[in-house]
């Protein structure tokens, strides 16, 4: 049998910290440009989610506050470029920017952080409004270039009444929000994605639950984005790696940011001590179940030549000749970017590996490249 070809994308969540903060510098228009550097070097093309909401309360601020203005002339920026250089924009939204005050330099966001959890006509106008000021960003630049992809903030997508039909509407083709096994129930957070009847293939989704296949066609696709066991083995290694590495430089890392990437944005954080989420948030599950979200900037090089061993063994077993594959990165997260780098190169010349960008994807679903799962 014939190695299934992995169509891999490579998606980036672009944005500031789930509450605000942090310096887009930092956090966002350098480790932009370091990523796009890479990929460049190699000769392959990612895929970037904007966070829109964000850059859409800079613009409602931005005559009080100059200051804004500049930042947020440069996000523009910074995407434009970055799109010139061949790598694709597609849309994210953090629905907690929707209700937002700046204070004394700083973000407080009050919106609810699952947009789930809003109506539809709220839904409606985050989503809107976020595609249209992407396009309206880069259509002077390709008059052909449309949003056909989405990736909820925190991951939100299901189950909900409206979102799905919203983003059919928008002429959304594919939602890239679902992640098999993932599991929050925070203060901030509750999804329950751990009974998704599809986890890595494509699939036409319940309208009202993306977490359920259809039995039919409908007017938009899923693709989870990836997730892995790690064996125990690596997973502990790089967890402590990272423990030792927040101890001698406190909660700073590379990027100038508070450690611990997800979890530790969305935990509720009041009562825990530093260490106790360290704790709960690394080693508790780690232990346990070692399921990892394919997430570049989570994982150190050894892990990811694990999450692709799973990939490749995934893919050989649906006997397909051809499957898209999306993988997570938050540049704000990223620490090494050396062991990406290492990544991009092995993936770069692998035989069975086509890295491609989400507009990519969508054509090859125009095309009937993949085959697009109901229950049968
Ligand atoms: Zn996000």
């Amino acid at each position: 049998m014939s190695a299934t070809t992995i169509h891999l994308a490579l998606v980036d969540d672009w944005e500031l910290s789930g509450s605000g903060g942090g310096d887009p510098h930092a956090l966002q228009f350098r480790p932009i440009r370091k990523l796009a550097k890479i990929y460049n070097k190699y000769g392959i093309r990612g895929s970037f989610n904007a966070e829109v909401m964000q850059q859409l309360a800079f613009r409602d601020f931005q005559n009080e506050h100059p200051e804004l203005r500049t930042l947020a002339d440069e996000w523009d920026e910074t995407l434009q470029e970055t799109f010139r250089q061949g790598h694709d924009i597609q849309l994210h939204t953090h629905p907690q920017w929707s209700s937002s005050e700046y204070q004394d330099g700083k973000w407080i966001l009050k919106g609810d952080w699952s947009i789930v959890n809003y109506s539809s006509n709220e839904a409606w106008q985050m989503l809107s409004r976020g595609k249209e000021y992407l396009e309206n960003l880069l259509r002077p630049l390709n008059s052909d270039y449309r949003c056909i992809s989405y990736r909820a903030g925190s991951w939100c997508v299901a189950p909900s009444s409206f979102m799905l039909n919203l983003l059919a509407d928008l002429g959304i083709m594919f939602d890239i929000s679902i992640v098999g096994k993932l599991k929050y129930d925070t203060r901030r957070i509750k999804l329950d994605y751990s009974n998704c009847e599809e986890d890595f293939a494509p699939f036409y989704p319940t309208m009202t639950d993306a977490r359920r296949v259809s039995n039919k066609i409908e007017r938009i696709v899923c693709i989870p984005t990836n997730h892995f066991y790690g064996s125990r083995r690596l997973t502990l290694k790089h967890h402590l790696t990272k423990v030792v590495a927040k101890v001698k430089g406190g909660q700073s890392t590379t990027n100038g940011q508070a450690g611990g990437g997800y979890g530790s944005d969305w935990a509720d954080t009041k009562h825990d001590s530093s260490l106790r989420r360290i704790y709960e948030k690394g080693v508790v599950p780690y232990l346990k179940g070692k399921h990892l979200i394919s997430d570049l900037a989570q994982l150190d090089y050894p892990l990811m030549r694990e999450m692709l061993s799973s990939i490749r063994r995934r893919a050989r077993a649906t006997g397909l000749a051809n499957i898209p594959v999306v993988l997570s990165i938050h540049t704000k997260d990223i620490r090494v970017f050396d062991d990406i780098e290492r990544f991009v190169s092995d993936i770069s010349t692998a035989p069975d590996i086509k890295c491609v960008t989400l507009t990519e994807i969508a054509r090859e679903l125009q095309n009937g490249t993949f085959a697009i799962k109901t229950k049968s």
